[in-house]
Formats: C-alpha cells, structure tokens, sequence
C-alpha cells in the first residue's frame, strides 16, 4: 500500500497534549476558502510506502504521548489512516487525535468499520466567515469528539483559547525551510510574513503556492 504524507514531524506541541508525532495526510478535497494548508491539497505528490512511513514514525513512539493526524484530509485515504493507526494503537498507549474537514456523520461508517482507532476527533471544514475563540481550532463551528476513554485526555480543550494555545511549532525540513504547526490564530501568518520579509527573508505561505492544487 503506498499512502500519500505532506509531513511528518516530532515532536509537535501545539496540536494536543504533550509531545506527539505530527502526521500530516496529503491531498484535501473540501478545499475550505482561506485554507492555511493549500499546499497539502494537491493529489498524486508525496507519496511513499506505507511500511517506509511505519518505520519513521516507530523511531519516536517511546518518546511520544500521542500521534496527531491531519492534512491534507486524513480521511481522503481511508485504508492507510487504518492501517497507520492499527500501527500505533500495536506499539504506543498514547493517544491519537485525528482532525478531519468532514462532519461526524460523514466519518461514521470509517469509525464504526474501525473501531477504537481514534480518541479525539476534530470535526468540520474551515470557515474563515466565523470566530475563532476556541482552542486547537481554526473555526468555531469545529467539533472535538471524545471517542474513548482515553479520549477524555482531549476534553480540557474544549474550551476557549488561552494564549498558550496560540503557540506554533516551528520546524526545519532538510532543505533548511521552516515551517509552521498549529492552529494560527486571524492575521498571524500575514504578521510573520510581513516581519520576515521585512528582515529580507525569503516567505513562501501556503496560500501562495495555491497553483499546485
Ligand atoms: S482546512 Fe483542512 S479540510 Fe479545509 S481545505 Fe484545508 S486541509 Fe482541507
């Protein structure tokens, strides 16, 4: 099975408790206006084979509290986010959020053919139209389902955001690029692209290579 990823990262802080592997799917076909991942719409780019990406997440499972799955959209790639996660559920008692542009009901029959896979869900497209007063979220129409048990541990962040919850990741690929994880707060990449720029740095966001999708 190959399976197509945009990132893959740890430790990542800022999307749920603790030190968690950050995976992120490529390829979103709910295309939410003002997206701040376009570049992980575009199908047919970053794939690899799946027991390749087992591999490199097995190398952090001792030191990780849970694994967090994004997008891109998890879901677009029903049987590798099983396969991915029965991987982690094998090797890793912490646990795993999956966030998806897809309503609960719409991720239904994967959950219920899948069962015990998932413990946070994070549900519902992007809305640039609505607040964003909530914390992981990027819209407040964005649900988090408690799924499990263990789930529970997503529970406190049900709440408004505190600045704490406004903290991003900052990464660097092999190329010497950074880039960002974590729920940006309205203006925040336009601020940080202003203040690069202005230090003469080279910015490339997301929504400016939105001829790849
Ligand atoms: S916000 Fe998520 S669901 Fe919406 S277009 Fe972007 S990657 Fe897809």
């Amino acid at each position: 099975m190959r399976v197509a990823v945009s990132r893959l990262h740890f430790p990542v802080t800022a999307l749920g408790p603790g030190r968690r592997v950050g995976l992120w799917f490529q390829g979103c076909a709910i295309r939410c206006p003002g997206c701040v991942s376009v570049d992980t719409w575009t199908d047919g780019i970053g794939e690899t084979a799946l027991p390749g990406l087992l591999d490199a997440i097995d190398v952090w499972i001792a030191d990780a509290d849970g694994l967090t799955v994004s997008g891109g959209e998890p879901f677009g790639q029903p049987e590798a986010l099983a396969e991915v996660l029965r991987f982690w559920r094998r090797r890793s008692r912490g646990s795993i959020l999956v966030y998806t542009g897809h309503e609960l009901d719409d991720v239904a029959p994967w959950l219920d053919a899948n069962p015990g896979l998932v413990d946070g869900l994070m549900t519902g497209p992007f809305r640039s139209d609505l607040s964003q007063t909530l914390a992981l979220r990027g819209s407040d129409n964005q649900r988090l389902h408690v799924l499990s048990p263990q789930g529970r541990e997503f529970a406190p962040f049900d709440r408004p955001a505190r600045q704490e919850d406004r903290s991003l990741d900052v990464m660097f690929d092999d190329e010497g690029r950074a880039w960002l994880a974590g729920i940006p707060a309205r203006g925040d990449l336009a601020r940080l692209r202003r203040v690069l720029t202005a230090a003469g740095h080279e910015v490339q966001m997301s929504d400016s290579i939105r001829n790849l999708a």
